[in-house]
């Protein structure tokens, strides 16, 4: 058993301040001098999961390999890691609660009265110290602020780890805001001061202050801070907007972040090597070409509800030295009549999706894409698009739906499966009336590939992928020689015979994925199915 250490990430002043960049940021920077590392994130609200919350209100639903869906800052932490997380990795109260209470019904604390301190502080701790198992480090980052009600058993529990483990073991670090007022143009450290007497009224204090600001801070200002915040002077790290999230990691070292890490934790200079990084850096802010491509869809007010697929777009595009310019189309504003839209792109992007609204307007843009030969990835939703409008156009099935949409459609090309086998092997009933939280096709399944298709050669030739997944509905089975009797190749499959990847004859670039390829994606390891894509466009644009 390793003596692992532990990194506590809080928020001060305000939400939004970029702490779960910084946690990835800080492990990265771990990582690349030789550590493992693991990531926690605890998130203080009473839902059990995201999975069944808006992505308007809080952006994307992260999926694990093991079918956890989490907050999207696993997917910052898989990105930046270049590693696989897990459920064990992203709890929240309604996980907590949830499994006290049902201990306690089961008779596991006969005799006691339940109570936030020590009930459910022990069951925040034990999760903790699970995560952090086998690493050298565990970086857990606290959603939230600091002051805010939802948030005091977990800072209670880093305020006991600390006390159990000692200084050498428990470091905390605390992200905060300094505004600057630009009338009298000055940088503003009192909210700052008064965020840490917080902290302190409830039993920490923070070792290393991380301050986002618009301007560096001047040397006066730091040592202001260091000594109202009562940390050492090289212990206030300035964190100033980036040009792009992953130069983060960079700006950080620069700033002597690993000084007091290491100080505090009383180990050997750290040396991260970051060459390899900095060099993709360099290439998202500035690459040699760029391109633009149509990103079809309908949560837009919100883009964090698409983080996972802009960055493997990002990804992509760092790989391939170019920059991929979004072109944002809301769904429901294509007709057939405005479809010249699409004129000035280089392909279009349908990504994943739940409900009706803005679905025409999606199936028009693949019928432009297939008939124009423009470059076209669709992904889940996407991909059962383009076989509803492929059995509209092409077989002339026009009644031809998914049962989300219609379900009495007497040609349901895309269906629920009423009984399911799920990646555990336990079996699901699903009906139109199915408890909604967590009992949809969650995580990492295998995909056969045919060879010689797009899919083939984007995974370089493999006959078996693993990606993961979170749908309900299916495209049925029950038409596959009708389709591909038209000219739709049928790319992918699962173990069961499950339809997992369409592509179109007679098309440069046409390929539908039952999967969500950009959980896969890291800056140093993209997704191939999304690089590909990527690529192909850039070909494309090029002739
Ligand atoms: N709404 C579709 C389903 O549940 C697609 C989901 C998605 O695109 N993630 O099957």
């Amino acid at each position: 058993m390793k003596n692992t250490k532990y990194i506590f990430v809080t928020g001060g002043v305000l939400s939004s301040l970029g702490k779960g960049i910084s946690s990835s940021s800080i492990a990265t920077l771990l990582k690349h001098s030789g550590y493992q590392i693991s990531i926690l994130k605890i998130d203080p609200y009473i839902n059990v999961d995201p999975g069944t919350m808006s992505p308007l209100e809080h952006g994307e639903v992260f999926v694990t390999f093991d079918g956890a869906e989490t907050d999207l800052d696993i997917g910052h932490y898989e990105r930046f890691l270049n590693k696989d997380f897990s459920k064990q990795n992203n709890f929240t109260t309604g996980q907590i609660y949830l499994s006290v209470i049902e201990k306690e019904r089961k008779g596991k604390y006969l005799g006691k009265t339940i109570q936030i301190v020590p009930h459910i502080v022990d069951e925040i701790k034990n999760r903790i110290k699970s995560a952090g198992e086998n690493s050298d480090f565990l970086v857990v980052e606290l959603g939230g602020t600091v002051g805010d009600m939802e948030g005091m058993p977990y800072l209670e529990a880093m305020r006991q780890m600390k006390h159990e483990l000692g200084n050498d073991l428990v470091i905390s670090i605390h992200v905060t805001l300094i505004p600057l007022i630009k009338a009298a143009g000055e940088l503003k450290t009192k909210p700052t001061q008064h965020s840490v007497q917080e902290l302190r009224r409830i039993g920490i204090s923070p070792q290393i202050i991380l301050a986002r600001c618009e301007k560096p801070l001047s040397k006066e200002l730091k040592k202001k801070l260091a000594l109202s915040c009562d940390v050492d002077d090289d212990s206030v790290i300035v964190a100033e907007d980036a040009e792009s999230i992953y130069k983060c990691p960079m700006n950080f070292l620069k700033e002597g972040i690993l000084t007091p890490i290491a100080r505090r934790f009383k180990i050997n200079q750290l040396n991260p090597k970051m060459d390899e990084w900095d060099m993709l850096v360099k290439k998202i802010i500035s690459p040699k070409n760029s391109l633009n491509i149509a990103f079809v869809g309908k949560y837009l007010n919100l883009k964090e509800s698409y983080k996972s697929l802009t960055e493997a777009l990002t990804h992509a595009g760092a790989n391939l030295d170019t920059r991929v310019n979004i072109k944002w189309i809301d769904s429901e504003n294509i007709t057939s009549s405005n479809i010249n839209m699409f004129g000035d792109v280089d392909s279009i992007l349908i990504p994943g999706g739940f409900g009706e609204r803005g679905v025409n307007g999606k199936i028009e843009a693949i019928k432009y894409a297939r008939e124009n030969k423009i470059p076209f990835l669709g992904i889940c939703l996407g991909m059962q698009l383009c076989i509803v409008e492929f059995a509209r156009n092409v077989l002339g099935i026009l009644d031809a739906n998914s049962t989300e949409f219609d379900t009495k459609t007497k040609n349901p090309f895309i269906y629920l499966i009423e009984d399911f086998i799920d990646q555990q092997g336990k079996e699901q009933i699903r009906t139109h009336q199915s408890p909604m939280g967590g009992t949809m096709r969650l995580g990492e399944y295998e995909c056969k590939i045919k060879p010689k298709t797009i899919l083939w050669n984007a995974y370089n030739y493999k006959d078996t992928i693993k990606e993961r997944h979170r749908h309900r509905y299916e495209a049925n089975p029950k038409y596959k020689n009708d389709l591909q009797a038209k000219g739709l190749i049928i790319s992918g499959e699962s173990k069961s015979g499950l339809i997992e990847a369409v592509e179109i004859k007679e098309h440069p670039f046409f390929i539908g994925v039952q999967f969500h390829p950009e959980f896969t994606s890291r800056l140093q390891n993209p997704n191939p199915i999304i690089l590909e894509f990527v690529k192909k466009t850039l070909e494309f644009q090029k002739k």
